[in-house]
């Protein structure tokens, strides 16, 4: 399995979507249609769940501007779980079979360039340190998993802990980066998984043609231009890659180029009104494509 795996997401529309004289011709490794269900696109991720529980760091991030189904595929519905619940199913199950295995869950939430344990019961600002060689020193609390009633409650809680004094709730939402990671530790080794539903990609295109911040008064999301950023620098194979420009980015450091899987699934909304925003998204997952992992 390469190191970056590009998935792209329609999500069912009610307009017609738009058609044009110019044709523009992206790649991907995979394009999932409006019909694909939650258990489908996780059909795809399940070997990265493996590779976590067999060792390697995994990051799974949705990608796309609010409104294009990015918690849709990760935390899903009743009916069809996103990926993180069957994540979560996965892990527990894998560690049936390998009974000297840990899981602990920890759940973050960045806003305003401020880290939140949406676990601690004052939601704390969670401490971001460098540590050596790179490393990044993150002081959040983390839950043991021994069971998936224990990630529901888990999950639940975090819900809670989101919802509390936000008097905007699809401001907020929009704007922010939901990280759960689940640690797997067996016979001293450790290895991650790192389940992201960023904010909307609005946030950060805006501010990608030329550098022209805030101009039109928007939001601009630090941590998802310094995301657009890292892509850029590593692609470019540039000396300096701006890890250091966010949390997101300090955070996600070790997948990002580094030696760890990660699996993007770009969503979209495919209304006539979001074309740009859809050919924003599609360049960004065009470039991270391009991403080599050592
Ligand atoms: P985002 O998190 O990217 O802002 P949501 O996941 O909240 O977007 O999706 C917006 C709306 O579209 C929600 O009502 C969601 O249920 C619906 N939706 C998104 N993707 C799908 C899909 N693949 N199938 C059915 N409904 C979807
Ligand atoms: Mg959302």
């Amino acid at each position: 399995m390469s190191g970056i795996q590009v998935h792209v997401r329609v999500r069912p529309h009610a307009e017609t979507v738009w058609a044009t004289a110019d044709t523009v011709i992206f790649m991907y490794n995979r394009v999932h249609g409006v019909a694909t269900s939650n258990a489908t696109l996780f059909h795809e991720i399940e070997p990265c769940v493996h590779s976590a529980f067999d060792g390697k760091n995994v990051t799974v991030m949705a990608y796309g501007q609010t409104g294009s189904g990015k918690t849709h595929s990760m935390i899903g519905t009743n009916q069809d779980l996103g990926v993180i619940g069957r994540v979560a199913r996965l892990l527990v199950d894998l560690k049936e079979s390998r009974p000297d295995t840990t899981i602990c869950a920890s759940y973050v939430e960045i806003y305003n360039e401020s880290v939140r344990d949406l676990m601690d019961a004052e939601k704390r600002e969670a401490n971001l340190r460098d540590g050596p060689d790179n490393t990044i020193i993150f002081d959040r609390s983390s839950t043991p998993i021994r069971n998936f009633d224990e990630f529901c409650t888990l999950a639940e809680r975090a819900e809670r802990s989101r919802q509390y004094g936000v008097t905007d709730m699809n401001e907020h939402s929009s704007r922010s980066h939901i990280i759960l990671t689940f640690e797997i530790s067996r016979g001293g080794r450790k290895s991650s998984i790192s389940l992201v539903d960023l904010a909307g990609s609005e946030s950060a295109s805006r501010a990608n043609t030329d550098g022209q911040l805030l101009r039109e008064g928007g939001f601009i999301n630090r941590s998802l231009l310094a995301l657009g950023n890292v892509v850029d620098a590593i692609v470019d194979n540039r000396t300096h890659i701006p890890y250091r420009e966010s949390k997101l980015t300090r955070i996600l450091r070790n997948c990002l180029g580094g030696n760890g899987l990660t699996f993007i699934v770009c969503c979209l909304n495919p209304t006539k009104e979001n074309f740009d925003q859809t050919v924003a998204s599609l360049r960004f997952a065009q470039r991270a494509m391009k991403i080599r992992n050592d």
